[in-house]
């Protein structure tokens, strides 16, 4: 038997010991299978860490091979001289583009005066000699939108269980938003969001530092069924999520950019 083989056998025995059951989709279904979340796809040469295995469903598992693909394709969106990141960029770019051309071609759709538009929105001093139509900015369509849901929906619930060991119910809620590295630049990512004192695992695989390609930060409550995520990827997008177990305490709110409590009548 092969070295990879021994390890994929390894970390399905590890994620079904967790649990019988696929976490992703409330807990009934048994699952038969290890899903590394966040995928392996994002971490350079495949080096994810340690523990980060998780019990899935076939159907869990596999139904967002397509998006994992995509957010590993977006965590490496960061100005870097790193060659192995650009190297693993062009990869992906271009597997995904023989997949979905259509779709890939939008992103890179911004017109010279668009990326003009938008470099001065984020007050991005251009480099002598280069054009605004070569700038490394894309359009975020809303098909990404959709994907980096779906993915914090399922990093949330992984996340979730990898510290308090329960199982998002199918009932259950999580709220989010994300940001990208041009959010950063135009200042519109809320400060507070990387001072929360809030606990942060450390990410090793083989004692190498992985924080500087993902790293998150939490809070959970005393009966772990509400909770807050900060999650980085690179210098490219970040997010914070809201789990909570039960949506009834959380939907009663109202909206407000004051922080004011809701008007009682
Ligand atoms: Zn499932």
């Amino acid at each position: 038997m092969g070295e990879g083989r021994i390890k994929e056998l390894k970390d399905r025995d590890f994620a079904l010991s967790r649990s019988k059951y696929c976490i992703f989709c409330g807990g009934s279904t048994p699952a038969d299978s290890a899903e590394h979340y966040p995928p392996k796809a994002v971490f350079t040469e495949r080096r994810f860490p340690e523990g980060y295995v998780f019990p899935a469903c076939q159907q869990c598992n596999a139904g967002t091979r397509h998006q994992d693909k995509v957010i590993a394709f977006l965590s490496r969106m960061e100005p870097s001289d790193d060659p192995k990141l650009s190297d693993e960029l062009a990869k992906l770019f271009n597997s995904l583009a023989n997949e979905r051309p259509k779709d890939i071609r939008q992103l890179f759709s911004l017109s010279g005066v668009e990326k003009k538009k938008a470099a001065e929105k984020i007050q991005y001093k251009i480099p002598a000699g280069t054009l605004y139509r070569d700038l490394p900015i894309v359009k975020v369509p809303d098909w990404i939108d959709e994907t980096v849901n779906i993915f914090i929906q399922k990093l949330t619930k992984a996340l979730h269980f990898h510290h308090t060991g329960l199982t998002f119910p199918a009932t259950g809620l999580i709220e989010s938003r994300w940001y990208t590295n041009a959010n950063h630049l135009a200042g519109q990512i809320p400060e507070q969001l990387f001072n929360i004192p809030t606990e942060t695992p450390i990410l090793v695989r083989a004692k190498v530092d992985l924080s500087n390609q993902f790293n998150y930060r939490y809070g959970i409550s005393e009966d772990s069924t509400f909770a807050m995520y900060s999650v980085f990827f690179r210098y490219a997008f970040c997010f914070t999520s809201i789990l909570v177990f039960d949506p009834s305490i959380w939907n009663n709110g109202k909206t407000t950019t004051h922080g004011s409590a809701p008007e009682s009548r």
